[in-house]
């Protein structure tokens, strides 16, 4: 059998993270290289492997869901934040599971890269 990716081992247990939202569908928790003061993964429990790759599916409003209640929950929704996604080699994907970023608890740069 494939080995599996490193956020299918968290969504097992099999690896530690640090949680903050579960459900059937979906799970967010801490990135261990944070790029800003609040910076957390939000991921679909299911291996899809980039959002490329998501076809016609109602997952990514979820994703989105999860992210906007996640930043009201670290209280950080009045002051704004942002959502990423990077898609493949080029995009700056590094884990190939889809995951959606939210950044925030500082001023972001205007910059897209
Ligand atoms: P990307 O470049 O979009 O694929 O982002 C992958 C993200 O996953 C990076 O920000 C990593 O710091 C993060 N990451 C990798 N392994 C772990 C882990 N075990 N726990 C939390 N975050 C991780």
């Amino acid at each position: 059998m494939a080995e599996r990716c490193i956020f299918c081992r968290i969504v097992a247990g099999e690896v530690p993270a640090s949680f903050l939202h579960q459900d059937e569908e979906v799970i967010a928790f801490r990135d261990i290289e944070p790029q800003a003061p609040t910076h957390i993964l939000v991921v679909p429990k299911a291996h899809i492997p980039s959002i490329g790759e998501l076809g016609q599916s109602e997952l990514i409003g979820r994703l989105i869901q999860v992210a906007n209640q996640v930043a009201q929950k670290e209280g950080i929704a009045k002051a704004g934040y942002r959502l990423v996604i990077n898609c493949g080699r080029e995009g700056g994907q590094v884990v190939p599971h889809l995951h959606l970023h939210l950044l925030g608890g500082r001023k972001l740069s205007g910059s897209l890269g």
